[in-house]
């Protein structure tokens, strides 16, 4: 039998729960806690290889923000492979288990706790990229929510800083329904992640951990082409976008695509 976290709350109607302000309330203590089992940082580097490290490689990055850190996966792999990194997150239970998860392995993390829609109140230096992985911004619900913070992202780069950014492939979910032959790249292997309900508005998913604890959260189902404008409109003058790592891929295929938006 599954069990609903009473840590988390959606209310009566979860579906109308459609809030930008509403991922504090989902990245509870207990679902930060098993957030590692969930994306599994072993399986993860094997199946992400070296993209990122060699895309800001090859871009001359050196200063990166992570602004979603998460539980710190993206900001230990960077700073062991030399980068300089500051990582930022909206949530301390968050930005407290990725110092600690870096701290066991040996890293010292420089932490901001911010709000993406307002980076620029507490981050005054400027990075030669700016990462928001692992299906972060489609925590955003409003338009105006994603042109201020990805307006915040563009200001906080260099003349000519990138910004790399991932999301799921919502287009494929809502055409063609969801599809178990793909692989998520960042679960751990005993933890079910599933859409539970999939609209144009609202993208709610499922995590189903191995002790039977259910947990939500609750997205924005973002669509490819709909990101990339977004991306150009706040004065990003090149965007690239990758499916599952790849640079060429048909619409419906990958699970994830990779934005990057090049300033100048
Ligand atoms: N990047 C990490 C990873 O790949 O494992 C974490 C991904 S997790 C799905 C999304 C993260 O975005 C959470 O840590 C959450 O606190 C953060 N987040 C969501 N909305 C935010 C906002 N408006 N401002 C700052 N952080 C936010």
């Amino acid at each position: 039998m599954t069990r609903a976290n009473p840590e988390q709350s959606f209310g009566a109607n979860p579906k109308e729960v459609r809030d930008t302000n509403h991922y504090q309330e989902e990245y509870v203590k207990s679902f930060v806690e098993k957030w590692d089992d969930l994306i599994d940082w072993d399986q993860r580097w094997k199946s992400e290889g070296d993209f990122f490290i060699e895309l800001l490689r090859s871009r001359g990055v050196k200063r990166v923000l992570d602004v979603a850190c998460g539980t710190g996966f993206h900001s230990v792999r960077l700073l062991s492979a030399g980068f300089d990194v500051t990582s930022a997150d909206g949530s301390p239970e968050m930005l407290y288990k990725a110092f600690n998860n870096a701290r066991n392995r040996g890293h010292l993390l420089r932490t901001v706790q911010a709000d993406w829609r307002w980076l620029n109140r507490t981050v005054h230096e400027q990075f030669d990229a700016v990462i928001c992985l692992g299906n972060s911004f489609t925590h955003l619900f409003a338009e105006h929510d994603r042109r201020k913070a990805l307006a915040e992202f563009y200001a906080t780069l260099n003349h000519d800083g990138i910004l790399v950014l991932d999301q799921r492939n919502y287009d494929s979910i809502l055409d063609q329904g969801f599809s178990s032959k793909h692989k998520y790249y960042y679960c751990g292997e005993d933890v079910i992640a599933e859409p539970e309900h999939m609209d144009e508005g609202l993208a709610r998913f499922r995590y189903t951990f191995p002790d039977n604890s259910i947990f939500h959260l609750n997205m924005f189902p973002l669509r490819r082409k709909y990101a990339r404008r977004l991306m150009h409109e706040v004065g990003f003058q090149h965007v690239e976008t990758y499916g599952d790592f790849k640079g060429t891929f048909d619409a419906n295929d990958p699970d994830f695509l990779v934005h990057v938006a090049e300033k100048e």
